[in-house]
């Protein structure tokens, strides 16, 4: 079990030192609230613009774009669900949205990534649910994919961080 491989940390996730950052965008991939907003901030105008070129983007899938003005190199722009009430296979996308990030950080060359808690602010995905879901797909993505070295849970505030603590000591 490469446990060392997953960190949660609580900050910014724009101010993250690392390959690759995920976004959690919206299908058009143009632009929104929440950490899209800021991440569309501090990269600056030249994401907007490459991020027009892809055509949006369908919910649980992943696009790549470079990083501009950030300090991570590239930008993985996927589309989280929002909550339903949970019988619109919410729990299958957001599983997705992680999958999907991961690969298309491994067909990128990518070896460290930081993901926001996907789905759990303006989508309104339940945060235990939601945060069991990701440490559960990054898990099983990490066993399977050697050459990616490191992911990170980046959480903006205590209760996502105390959230994700929890899940990584429930699931093995
Ligand atoms: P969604 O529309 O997928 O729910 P949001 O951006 O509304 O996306 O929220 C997703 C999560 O990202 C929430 O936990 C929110 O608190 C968090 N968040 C917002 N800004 C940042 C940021 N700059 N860095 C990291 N996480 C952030």
């Amino acid at each position: 079990m490469r446990k060392d491989a997953i960190e949660v940390v609580q900050g910014d996730i724009t101010r993250q030192a690392i390959d690759a950052v995920v976004n959690a965008a919206n299908t058009s991939l143009l632009g929104g609230g929440g950490v899209d907003g800021a991440i569309h901030r501090a990269a600056g105008p030249e994401l907007l613009a490459e991020c027009r070129t892809l055509g949006g983007c369908p919910t649980g899938e992943a696009k790549v774009t470079r990083g501009y003005r950030l300090p991570a190199q590239w930008v993985i722009h996927t589309v989280g669900p929002v909550w339903r009430g949970g019988k619109d296979g919410e729990d299958k996308l957001l599983a997705s949205c992680y999958r999907r990030s991961l690969e298309v950080a491994v067909q990128t060359g990518v070896r460290s990534v930081a993901f926001p808690a996907i789905s759990t602010g303006i989508y309104g995905f339940p945060l235990e649910r939601a945060t069991r879901i990701a440490v559960r797909e990054v898990r099983a993505f990490l066993e399977a994919n050697p050459g990616l070295e490191k992911v990170v849970f980046v959480c903006f505030d205590r209760l996502t961080f105390n959230c994700y603590e929890q899940a990584l000591a429930e699931i093995s």
